[in-house]
């Protein structure tokens, strides 16, 4: 379950040394090197899952209450005043690292970090479209 060539499966699994902040026996959450904010952190599962689409249902039903868990520890030992939960997939979304992850990213007024959706505008008729492709195919 794991990928040779996957830094984040050496860090996951303690090959190669992280800032780890939580370990269980499917996660480490580790400091990001590149913080957007700080504490700015990320869940790693122990197993090599390329993306969210690949990801087990047993390991995923896990994550968010890991997330949540981390975001009340984090935010009361920071002091943070928001909190940003981030998951890419796929190079078009962002993705860098092609191994299952989970940003969590601390907020606090006046970080001058933009996290921020660029919203975009259709008509009534474009969105039951899109909703109808979703539902109906
Ligand atoms: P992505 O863009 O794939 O959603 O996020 C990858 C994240 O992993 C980035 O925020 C990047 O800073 C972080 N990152 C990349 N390589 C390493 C590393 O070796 N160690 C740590 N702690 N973070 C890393
Ligand atoms: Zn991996």
């Amino acid at each position: 379950m794991r990928d040779e060539n996957c830094i984040f499966c050496k860090i996951a699994n303690g090959e190669i040394p992280s800032r780890t902040i939580y370990e269980d026996n499917d996660f480490r959450v580790i400091l990001d090197l590149n913080p957007a904010t700080k504490g700015h952190a990320l869940i790693l599962p122990k197993n090599h899952y390329k993306n969210l689409y690949e990801l087990d249902d047993s390991v995923a039903s896990k994550v968010m209450p890991l997330a949540k868990k981390m975001a009340n520890h984090m935010c009361e030992r920071l002091g943070c005043d928001g909190f940003n939960i981030i998951q890419n997939n796929n190079e078009v979304a962002g993705q860098t690292v092609f191994h299952f992850h989970t940003h969590l990213i601390p907020r606090y007024n006046n970080d001058n970090q933009t996290l921020v959706m660029k919203p975009t505008k259709m008509t009534d008729e474009e969105l039951d479209k899109v909703r109808d492709i979703i539902v109906k195919g």
